[in-house]
């Protein structure tokens, strides 16, 4: 080996608490604090229109001071108001100029306040019935203090190793919905990957008829999407009904349904998968890199089925997030030939639904399992072709190219996911360090 690249990264992760039944004052000052930011969006909003500026340095010299003071707002609340007050704007300004007709402008809406690293923090406590506490700024020097709701082990185990400085903590949000109040606390952490002699892959194809197939050892383990379908189908037609009568609060409450729904299959599937790695030594999930424009049906419908039926990019993304969580590299490979190749005797052969069968020699097998046997393979065959080295230098680059294209789409996903959920690893920020 004549070079190796130890690359480092930093995943941060968003875990949910519900916030326990609070005090009367308590949750006066929050929605006092919720509304007061409502005003003071609306407030920047104005001075935007009226000095027609976006500019977040020139609204906060025109109207921070005097809505720091109008509205006893902490600076941190004032600021987001801000940036929130101007992203309003810009959105609605090239709404208005790409649909070329007057828009009324947007009512805004605070149902979220966002703490920096700062003012925000969780604290264990003696109490025998809330161990665990989060203290919020709901006004300026106006600090409160509220129960949170510990259900499971792993949120227990997180928020024990936040205190004791395993992870170190990010953002935290407080979010009101209906009449509950959670807290949304991001905990990052820096993984290190270390370049291997070997690895030891394993070959995801996901799918339609088959969610995921995934080939551990030469064996495979199917996740049949039959019932996912059927979901997914009857879903569709519930909300073109919705659609029709313009019930526009119907549609929106199927859509959470169906993501809750496809959500947990993803969490699912990622944690098997990620359970199986940790069994291997020197594991690395090996998947297609499926925005590749290749010109094969097997890839287009593929992607014309993302909008369709299934998301596969975010069953890849949920378990990529989960590997890095945890130190298991992530390769995606070119999917070109991976269900044509006969694994057998290597002949080229065209799919058959969901048959393969090869013409060359007496090899036959369902054709999922056929992918993903041939994913793994292709990983295994680069090794053998190339030398360490530049194996290792492409699960770097793999991982760039992965955060660059999807991570916007993933973060989209992850933030619209509300209540408590298990939780979703994102990715943040690259440092590559290379040692010669
Ligand atoms: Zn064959």
């Amino acid at each position: 080996m004549t070079s190796s690249n130890i690359i480092n990264y930093v995943v941060s992760k968003t875990i949910k608490f519900k916030v326990r039944e609070l005090r009367k004052g308590k949750k006066e000052l929050i929605d006092l604090a919720l509304n007061n930011s409502i005003n003071a969006i609306k407030d920047f909003m104005e001075l935007s229109l009226k000095n027609k500026t976006t500019s977040n340095k020139k609204l906060h010299r025109l109207g921070y001071k005097e809505i720091v003071r109008r509205y006893n707002l902490s600076a941190c609340i004032v600021h987001q108001s801000r940036n929130k007050a101007s992203e309003i704007i810009k959105s609605w300004k090239s709404n208005k100029r790409r649909l070329n007709k007057n828009i009324p402008l947007p009512e805004p809406r605070a149902q979220r306040i966002r703490y920096d690293n700062v003012v925000f923090d969780v604290i264990k406590t003696e109490n025998k019935e809330f161990q665990f506490w989060a203290s919020i700024l709901v006004a300026k020097r106006k600090r409160i203090y509220i129960p949170l709701t510990v259900n499971s082990n792993w949120q227990k185990s997180y928020l024990n190793d936040l205190i004791q400085e395993k992870y170190k903590q990010g953002s935290a949000d407080l979010v009101k919905k209906g009449n509950d109040y959670f807290v949304h606390i991001v905990i990052k952490k820096e993984v290190e990957f270390k370049p291997q002699e070997n690895y030891n892959p394993i070959g995801i194809d996901v799918g339609i008829n088959n969610l995921a197939v995934v080939n551990v050892n030469g064996r495979s383990k199917f996740f049949n999407g039959k019932r996912a379908i059927a979901k997914k189908k009857h879903l569709n037609k519930v909300k073109a009904i919705y659609q029709n009568r313009n019930n526009l609060k119907m549609l929106e409450a199927i859509k959470g349904r169906e993501q809750r729904y496809f959500n947990h299959i993803n969490h699912n599937i990622s944690s098997w998968v990620i359970n199986q790695a940790k069994l291997l030594n020197n594991p690395v999930i090996v998947m297609e890199d499926l925005t590749y424009i290749l010109d094969t049906t097997r890839v287009r419908k593929k992607q014309r089925y993302i909008h369709q039926t299934w998301s596969f990019r975010r069953l890849q993304n949920m378990i990529q997030y989960k590997a890095l969580w945890d130190s298991i590299p992530i390769v995606y490979i070119n999917p070109e030939y991976t269900s044509q190749v006969c694994p057998k005797c290597l002949s080229t052969n065209k799919r058959n639904k969901h048959n393969y069968k090869c013409r060359y020699c007496d090899y036959e097998a369902n054709a999922d399992h056929v992918g993903a046997v041939n994913i793994r393979k292709k990983f295994l065959e680069s090794i053998s072709f190339e030398d360490m080295a530049s194996i290792n230098n492409a699960i770097g680059f793999s991982f760039k190219e992965t955060q660059t294209m999807n991570i916007g789409k993933a973060k989209k996903y992850a933030t619209k996911q509300e209540g408590v959920s298990p939780p979703i690893t994102e990715v943040k920020g690259i440092r590559n360090t290379y040692i010669l």
